[in-house]
């Protein structure tokens, strides 16, 4: 199996990209974010965001897996329902920002990804899957793009998904995920040594999918 691994922070079109470059590679998608948001929501249903011993005893009632329709399309399924549309939300993003930093989550999730990729050809997207879920990846990159390029694309997806934010908003919380996600103790995110850069700032989609295809590929 090829396993294909790619870290970034937040904006930075990592799910679109990838998705687009699994597409044309004929590899399975996936979003390992979509995994984290999932534990966010029920943790947000269950009222235990904010407190850590409970946090980890709802784990013991909580099942997350994956399905993937013929097209390659991910849907996450948390104790049998399919919340893939309900955990696109700021309040989910933060949340699993939040969760992400807690080592049983974290632990809870690790099986579940590495199983995916030992199955098929991956493209995993991620903070961590070049350096803990699948150290031995073939391809490891790291995406990337300015903080204020992020939160410009982020923001023109919420507004278009008719949720009322303002450009500040969306920035500040790509600038407070990304400490979060890079300062926390356990699988921060950073480039790995052996991870190829990819910087998307000034890439249109088309050109940044061609990056990645070409670096999957080993032609860059
Ligand atoms: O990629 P996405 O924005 O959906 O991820 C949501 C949150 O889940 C991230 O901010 C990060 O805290 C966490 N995450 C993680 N490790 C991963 C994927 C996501 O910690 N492999």
């Amino acid at each position: 199996m090829i396993n294909v691994a790619i870290d970034g922070p937040a904006g930075a079109g990592k799910s679109t990209i990838a998705k687009a470059a699994s597409k044309k590679l004929g590899f399975i998608y996936v979003d390992t974010g979509a995994l984290y948001r999932a534990i966010a929501l029920n943790a947000v249903r269950n009222g235990v965001l904010h407190d850590d011993v409970k946090l980890i005893k709802m784990l013991d009632d909580t099942t997350v897996s994956l399905a993937f329709d013929e097209n390659g399309s991910q849907c996450v399924i948390l104790n049998g329902e399919d919340v893939s549309a309900l955990i696109r939300t700021p309040e989910i993003s933060m949340g699993a920002s939040k969760v992400s930093s807690v080592p049983a989550v974290r632990a809870f999730l690790l099986e579940l990804q590495r199983e995916i990729a030992r199955k098929n050809n991956v493209i995993m997207d991620g903070r961590d899957i070049g350096s803990v879920v699948l150290p031995n990846a073939d391809v490891k990159i790291f995406l990337t793009a300015s903080p204020e390029c992020r939160a410009e694309r982020r923001y023109k997806e919420l507004i278009e998904k008719g949720e009322k934010v303002t450009f500040e908003e969306v920035l500040a919380d790509v600038n407070q995920r990304d400490y979060q996600d890079s300062h926390r103790e356990i699988a921060p995110m950073k480039p790995c040594e052996d991870s190829v850069l990819a910087d998307t700032s000034s890439l249109t989609l088309e050109e940044s999918i061609e990056l990645i295809i070409k670096i999957v590929k080993g032609e860059k």
